[in-house]
């Protein structure tokens, strides 16, 4: 079923923003939602694939992660001895085995109940979650930039957090998404950065679905943040994510190089450029008017410490998301051959009390001419 929700509008004075839909896809079942009897379900980790120690840890720091969401649903981590499909009780372990990963780095096995005799019976029953357990585990466990693919990570830089999220997504029966940026399409570009760190999130789109499914958590949960990633595009049934960009005023896309695996963009000192960035609000109600500076850092991670060069604001409804481009001017008394930092902060003077703080700032690398 494709369930068409919020449309919204939104504003921001130092530039244009388009408006967009968010959707998300559920599965049906005798037109009943497929979803868990109650708000909350317990997964259990294999104690062979998660012993106690950093990969239970980093499985754990999934199921806390989702739980930011502004829905009622949680997830509780528990533990097991044995694993098996279709069980009746819904776990997680790694796996060797080829066939049952199908060339999947992960995948979420979903048993239901539907049928119809003198009456429905519709229940979601059990969810396995199976990663691939090549030793050692060819997973990111930490979230410093430096261990993660899109960051200068290595092959063993998928973070564990955001394939774990998609997979705990395909356990609220979500499908795949790739008609814009969200957790259900490719995970490993879903990624929020500011400073040392770049952290899995589950995401608005993936909000607004639990939200429709187990409804709003009360009192409602505010949440906006901004990324340095964009939709571009399809990849089968995923969504594929690029990083933003920087752009002239004609809207070329200017210069850049890789820098340790990040993308930094050659800008001339006194400069107008347009800066691209994804906004989402990740809470269960709209925000509106919602304060957004934009600032010029001598390092990675933005704050309000650093130099503001503009601003204006935006509206967003509850589960909306969208990547817009404002136009900014690059001070003309920056230093010449330099790196620096442009950066975005929303709700940059503090004033909403929001369940996650960390991503309401990020950045696009730059280096003056
Ligand atoms: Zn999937």
């Amino acid at each position: 079923m494709i369930r068409i929700a919020l449309k919204f509008a939104c504003v921001l004075s130092a530039g244009l923003f388009a408006g967009q839909v968010a959707a998300y896809s559920t599965k049906t079942c005798l037109g009943e939602r497929l979803k868990w009897g109650s708000n909350s379900k317990q997964l259990r980790a294999s104690t062979t694939s998660f012993p106690a120690g950093t990969w239970r840890n980093t499985l754990q720091g999934t199921i806390d992660r989702f739980n930011l969401n502004p829905s009622r649903f949680t997830y509780s981590l528990g533990t097991t001895g044995s694993v098996r499909r279709g069980n009746g009780t819904s776990e997680v372990w790694g796996s060797t085995d080829t066939g049952l990963l199908a060339g999947a780095p992960a995948r979420a096995f979903q048993y239901w109940t539907c049928y119809w005799f003198f009456g429905n019976h519709v229940s979601l029953d059990e969810v396995d979650v199976v990663f691939d357990y090549r030793s050692p585990w060819q997973w990111a466990s930490s979230e410093a930039k430096g261990n993660v693919t899109g960051y200068g990570g290595g092959t063993d830089g998928r973070p564990m957090r955001s394939t774990g999220l998609h997979e705990i997504g395909h356990g609220l029966i979500l499908n795949h998404e790739n008609r814009w940026y969200n957790i259900m399409g490719t995970d490993f570009t879903h990624l929020h950065a500011n400073g040392g760190m770049a952290r899995a999130y589950f995401g608005a789109d993936g909000s607004a679905a639990a939200v429709f499914l187990y409804g709003a958590r009360s009192p409602a949960r505010r949440d906006l943040g901004v990324v340095h990633w964009r939709y571009d595009g399809t990849s089968g049934e995923y969504s594929r994510h690029r990083k933003t960009r920087l752009f002239n005023t004609s809207g070329a896309v200017l210069a850049s190089f890789d820098d340790a695996g990040e993308t930094r963009f050659r800008v001339n000192r006194g400069q107008q450029v347009r800066a691209e960035f994804t906004y989402e609000n990740m809470g269960s109600q709209a925000q509106n008017n919602v304060p957004v500076g934009f600032y010029i850092s001598s390092n990675d991670l933005v704050t309000t410490a650093d130099r503001r060069i503009g601003g204006g604001s935006l509206s967003i409804s509850a589960g909306g998301h969208f990547t817009a481009e404002v136009t900014l001017t690059i001070p003309a008394n920056l230093d010449a051959n330099r790196n620096y930092w442009l950066g975005v902060i929303v709700d940059e003077n503090d004033a909403i009390a929001e369940v996650v703080e960390w991503n309401n700032a990020t950045y696009l690398p730059i280096r003056t001419n």
